[in-house]
């Protein structure tokens, strides 16, 4: 206990609320407003994170506009982010004040059994919980304004300047890495690069769909791209999107409007029989079916990534199981945030990955409105929201 209370003490704020800018969403698809807020002090297992660098993902956009997702205001969104631990809460021993941290929106107990399993990400404890909005240890929010409760989202809520969130939440890493680009690996980076290298697998030669060339679908070409893969196509019904995901080695291109046959019967032609692999990053459903059918029999997998809608169904005929076509689906690319995530930032260091190209806007905290602007027009890739403490 003395140590933990030494390690309090270095900060000035630490065991008190502080009151900082935050980007609220006070109501479905509304701007956010940035606002003054109090952010309580971190209790059990938790640690509080002042925010340097967020970035808006469009699971953020999908929960804003609450059109196939439960509504619940107000809220602080964000997940893709990096930031310095403020303080931390009692039983906090493998963070303190200053570690630098990406926190992510599945966490990672490491006592549960999935933590356990080699195979697994999905923490029993800290698992993806979209409709939570409070914390675990109290069923509170640390979030207030004028006395009055703001919730939380996915653990993480990054549109802040200081946020709380369990500690298992938050990966640790090189203090050396510039947080300015490595937060875009606490989130769409590494789904989609993890969805192809950890869960997709391609071998060397092969083909690979990607549907949706956002963020996440352009980390998973490039996954594709590492890998050998030899034909990477790019599907997406934004044309737009194809003279940039060229730079991540997506070297053909279908755009589902300009056929007028399903986009799997499309590709099956283009590939005799269909891809070895594809990877969807959309959250359309019809999208979701495609890239499942537009794998070939006996071999093909199909990742799927993108979020769907809360009544989304997947419907397609059993054959196609039959027919040895296999579909699986992941959350944050099956990497373990907190053991998993400082090497993949290693990678970075060390030149063996690209982040920059990923990055094509940049906005300071008071205009983040824009960055909600730029991805509704699918224009550019990832913008970076710049908190200005
Ligand atoms: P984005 O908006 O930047 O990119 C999505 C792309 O998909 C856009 O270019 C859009 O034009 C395209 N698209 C939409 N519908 C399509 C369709 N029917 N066919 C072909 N293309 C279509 O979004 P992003 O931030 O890259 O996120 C992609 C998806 O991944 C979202 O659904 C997001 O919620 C999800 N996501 C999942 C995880 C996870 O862990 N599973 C993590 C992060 C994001
Ligand atoms: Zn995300």
């Amino acid at each position: 206990m003395g140590t933990l209370t030494n390690i309090s003490t270095m900060s000035n704020t630490a065991g008190k609320v502080i009151k900082c800018k935050a980007a609220v969403a006070w109501e479905a698809g509304k701007p956010l407003v940035i606002e003054e807020v109090e952010v309580a002090p971190p209790q059990k297992h938790e640690v509080r994170l002042k925010i340097l660098f967020t970035a808006l993902c469009h699971t953020d956009v999908y929960f804003w506009e609450a059109k196939g997702q439960n509504p619940l205001f107000p809220r602080i969104f964000g997940h893709e982010a990096g930031g310095i631990v403020e303080s931390v809460g009692e039983g906090v021993t493998e963070l303190q004040p200053g570690d630098h941290v990406l926190p992510v929106f599945t966490g990672e107990c490491k006592e549960c059994a999935h933590c356990k399993s080699e195979e697994s990400n999905m923490c029993d404890l800290l698992r993806i919980n979209t409709d939570r909005g409070t914390m675990l240890n109290d069923g509170q929010t640390r979030f207030s304004k004028d006395g009055k409760p703001i919730y939380h989202f996915v653990g993480t809520s990054t549109f802040s300047e200081y946020t709380v969130s369990h500690v298992g939440s938050v990966a640790k890493i090189n203090p050396a890495a510039p947080l300015d680009k490595v937060c875009v690996l606490s989130c769409g980076i590494c789904t989609g690069f993890g969805a192809t290298v950890n869960v997709a697998k391609p071998k060397k030669g092969s083909s690979v769909a990607i549907f949706g060339l956002g963020a996440v679908g352009l980390a998973a070409a490039e996954g594709a791209r590492v890998s050998g893969a030899s034909r990477i196509i790019g599907v997406d019904l934004n044309s737009n999107r194809f003279e940039e995901a060229k730079k991540f080695g997506v070297n053909e291109f279908v755009n589902p409007k300009d056929h007028n046959k399903p986009v799997q019967e499309v590709i099956a032609e283009m590939t005799n029989g269909g891809v070895d692999r594809s990877v969807e990053c959309t959250g359309s459903i019809q999208a979701m079916i495609s890239a499942f059918e537009c794998v070939h029999d006996g071999w093909g997998v199909a990742v799927l990534v993108g979020v769907p809608s809360k009544d989304d169904a997947f419907k397609t005929h059993p054959m196609n199981f039959l027919n040895e076509r296999t579909l699986k689906g992941t959350f944050y690319g099956n990497y373990k945030p907190r053991t998993d995530l400082p090497c993949v930032v290693e990678k970075y260091m060390n030149k063996e990955m690209e982040l920059d190209k990923f990055i094509t806007h940049s906005v300071p905290f008071s205009e983040i409105n824009k960055a909600f602007e730029y991805m509704l027009a699918g224009e550019g890739i990832r913008c970076i929201i710049r908190m200005e403490h």
